[in-house]
């Protein structure tokens, strides 16, 4: 299977082909315990700075792919990359330095009910040891970024589903990853709600993250000029 290259220029920073990879799969299989198939023989590289989406139904491997970027599933065969870290041979430390460099945006949010917009946000980088001072310096343009500032108070229960997507993103990048996964972030909202997240990681790509969006909304792609990849039956195609 040939390697599916993205490499359009799609108005990020950086241009040319000294552009490195951000994402890395060479040959890679994820076979699950049960025996299922659910990637196969699949090479990508994608470039930092990218905008990337990839599509394919239910079931046909789009989280998996994330998954084994972000080290939650370890590839049956074959090799990922992740900035030049090679994502199986990493343990404790090394593989939250990894994740440290990763924003993940999942479909449900994944908000602590008990805790405030702002605790959402922040307790990710407390956790991390950042000082209370760095941390204030970071939520307020975080906040105002997805339109929450005047929220920052408010408990996830007071929120829309769209306001609860826009939390976790700004959970995802407070500590300004250099790449963002989201997991079919708008499986659960309306469209101008999935336009206002789409909206928001275009902002984060011009700020020169490389952005991978998984769904299966292709109204929603259709609107977009980004490069495409399709999952399906495991495998992997340029649309
Ligand atoms: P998608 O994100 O496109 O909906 P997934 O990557 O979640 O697809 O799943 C791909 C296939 O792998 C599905 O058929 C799913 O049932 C199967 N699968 C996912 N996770 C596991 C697991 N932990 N064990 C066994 N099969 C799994």
């Amino acid at each position: 299977m040939s390697t599916v290259y993205i490499t359009e220029d799609t108005g990020s920073q950086q241009q040319g082909s000294q552009v490195g990879s951000m994402v890395e799969l060479r040959s890679v299989s994820k076979t699950y315990a049960n025996g299922y198939h659910a990637l196969m023989d699949v090479s990508i590289k994608i470039k930092k700075g990218e905008f990337l989406f990839i599509t394919g139904p239910s079931g046909s491997g789009k989280s998996t792919f994330l998954k084994l970027l972000y080290g939650q599933e370890l590839p049956t065969q074959g090799e990922v990359t992740v900035d030049d870290l090679n994502v199986a041979t990493l343990r404790g430390d090394h593989l939250s330095f990894l994740r440290r460099r990763l924003g993940i945006i999942f479909q449900d949010y994944k908000l602590i009910p008990q805790r405030t917009v702002a605790e959402n946000v922040t307790f990710v980088l407390q956790a991390q040891g950042y000082t209370r001072k760095e941390i204030q310096r970071r939520l307020e343009p975080t906040l105002k970024l997805v339109g929450l500032l005047s929220k920052a108070d408010s408990f996830p229960d007071q929120l829309s589903g769209g306001e609860q997507q826009r939390v976790s993103i700004a959970r995802a990048i407070i500590a300004t990853p250099p790449l963002l996964l989201a997991d079919e972030p708008t499986g659960n909202l309306d469209p101008d709600n999935s336009w206002q997240v789409i909206q928001i990681l275009q902002k984060l790509n011009a700020f020169g993250a490389t952005v991978i969006v998984t769904t299966h909304d292709e109204q929603l792609v259709r609107r977009c000029n980004y490069p495409v990849v399709q999952v399906k039956n495991g495998r992997l195609y340029r649309k």
